[in-house]
């Protein structure tokens, strides 16, 4: 490759001439091919080893260099396919977290971005991104329940950034002058225990610190507890603090729970008012569960698509708290969750689009995108600089999906949950749902001894000792599942809630297997399979011991 004819051939062709064309797409043919040929449906991995011993990436820092010479074709389709080699893989046993397959329209819509590769920062550079960015966000404000002529967005660094962006909007409608001057020192926000992370970077990021984030407690079906939230917002107020901005979470990643706005919101603008402060900004972070705002104009007693009375009861609940969604002063749609596209393509939404305009920049500050002389969308309220035109991806998994499409496949996921917990519960007596009034695409559960359950837990029944032994033989069912990921791969977590003990003040967090539905290919035939590896699990760990010394 010495020439700059060699270089060429690097990339897509200039004249659209046929034969460049057709090597381009034999290169594609031969990835989706090699890729085909590692799929097995009765792995949650592709195949091959993907083990990475203890000294496996400080092996890769010592050896990996540029290489002088360009590689061939041949050389890199093959590199690339062992990168593929032991990936997980989103076939019907794969069952952890939030992790979803791509859909054909997402990909698509993905590649035609890169071909494309505008700049979505600016019409000029990406009008193909600015049209689709304009439509999803006035297709997606229509299932939220926002008025699309109002409401406004953009495509961002995912349900982080939306909980980001959402802070930056309360801190600029409570003082304008922050974006000048700094953020003032008596700012407050409010999330529930059960909330995602994102609330506490964002808090460090903007200025706020970490210490003014106010974690209020969940109830039983792991939402918000509104009046935990007026009386931590009174407390704020009464020691000289200002809460500006609540986090709902609708659809929380452990065990969904729904955060009800309604509520939420009274109780806030209940305590503002008496002393006479503004609303603070609610973010609902629907990142994960806002997608069933899909069913929130569902005819249920038409039921057109035959969903079964369990699953139908489920997804009403579900959409009885999704329909406030439209309360929310900015939300958020990670398509790369339930959305069905690659990472990273998220919607954030605000219902007001003048509040973007208390973060944007002046005119004169973003010269290089024409001074805003000549193109009519400009993005200079995003944290992003050059941003990707994500929207496509999204649009064209909208326009294949339908509502209808979407509809389908989260009914799917309710009904696997809810027969999954039926059996789990049938087989198991020693195994608890630990969010069984939460219906939706995950189930979290633990296995106590004989004389324990979940409700005994919850209710501060057990010791502290009792709870720590119950988190160990479940953190050995971890082990287990761990093992067997490429079979069956569940998910878990070490902090599922926090609950009281019978000894002592102490709140202790318990520690629970996750079942998370978010491969298309999950049907409830396959729920016996996964019965039978969890019967396992809990025989290869029945014999330990799991006594614990609790220090006095
Ligand atoms: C996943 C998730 C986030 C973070 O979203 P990213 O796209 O990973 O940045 C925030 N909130 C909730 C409720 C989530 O489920």
């Amino acid at each position: 490759m010495k020439t700059i004819e060699d270089v060429q051939k690097l990339f897509p062709s200039e004249d659209g001439n046929a034969g460049d064309r057709h090597a381009f797409v034999q290169m594609l043919a031969a990835l989706v091919e090699n890729m085909d040929s590692l799929k097995s449906p009765d792995q949650a991995t592709l195949k091959g080893d993907n083990s990475r011993p203890g000294n496996f990436y400080r092996n890769l820092t010592g050896t990996s260099v540029v290489p002088q010479k360009p590689g061939s074709v041949n050389d890199l389709i093959g590199s690339l396919t062992k990168l593929m080699e032991g990936h997980p893989y989103h076939s019907r046993y794969f069952l952890t977290n939030v992790l979803p397959m791509a859909s054909i329209p997402g990909i698509i819509g993905q590649f035609t971005a890169s071909l494309l590769n505008g700049n979505n920062l600016w019409d000029v550079y990406g009008p193909a991104g600015a049209e689709a960015e304009t439509k999803v966000i006035a297709m997606m404000s229509r299932i939220a329940g926002y008025d699309p002529l109002s409401s406004w967005g953009y495509t961002t660094w995912g349900g982080q950034g939306a909980v980001f962006t959402g802070l930056r909007l309360a801190i600029a409608k409570h003082s304008p002058k922050a974006i000048e001057e700094g953020v003032p020192g008596n700012l407050y926000v409010f999330s529930s225990e059960q909330a995602h992370y994102s609330l506490l970077k964002s808090a460090e990021a903007t200025g706020i610190g970490r210490n003014r984030v106010i974690k209020i407690k969940t109830k039983h079906d792991h939402s918000m507890d509104e009046a935990d939230l007026e009386t931590k917002m009174e407390e704020v107020i009464a020691n000289g603090g200002i809460p500006v901005y609540i986090v709902a979470t609708t659809g929380t990643t452990d065990n969904f729970g729904i955060d009800n706005i309604e509520t939420i919101k009274s109780a806030a603008d209940k305590v503002m008012q008496r002393f006479s402060l503004p609303s603070p900004h609610i973010h609902a972070d629907s990142a994960l569960g806002g997608f069933y705002a899909f069913f929130n104009d569902y005819d249920f007693s038409e039921n057109p698509l035959n969903v079964e009375n369990d699953t139908a009861d489920g997804l009403q609940q579900i959409a009885s708290r999704m329909k406030h969604l439209h309360l929310a002063d900015s939300l958020c749609f990670d398509f790369q969750k339930l959305g069905q596209t690659p990472y990273v393509t998220s919607l954030f939404l605000v219902k007001n689009k003048q509040d973007l305009s208390l973060i944007d920049l002046d005119a004169a500050e973003s010269p290089y995108v024409g001074d805003r002389g000549y193109g009519d969308y400009h993005t200079s309220y995003t944290l992003e600089c050059s941003r990707m035109a994500s929207s496509i991806s999204i649009l064209a998994a909208l326009e294949l999906f339908g509502k209808e499409g979407y509809q389908v496949l989260l009914a799917n996921y309710v009904k696997v949950n809810l027969r999954f917990r039926k059996a789990l519960t049938d087989s198991f007596p020693a195994i608890s749902v630990t969010n069984p009034n939460n219906p939706g695409p995950v189930t979290a559960f633990r296995l106590y001894s004989p004389e324990h359950n979940w409700e005994k837990e919850l209710a501060g029944c057990m010791t502290k000792e009792e709870i720590t032994a119950t988190n160990l033989r479940n953190e050995a069912l971890f082990e287990y599942f761990g093992l067997h990921r490429s079979h069956i791969f569940l998910g878990d977590t070490k902090k599922f809630d926090l609950v009281p003990c019978r000894d002592s003040v102490d709140l202790i967090p318990v520690y629970v297997t996750k079942l998370f539905t978010i491969s298309p290919y999950t049907k409830t035939e396959h729920i016996p399979a996964i019965i039978d590896f969890i019967a396992q699990a809990a025989e290869a760990t029945i014999n330990k011991k799991f006594e614990v010394t609790v220090p006095c």
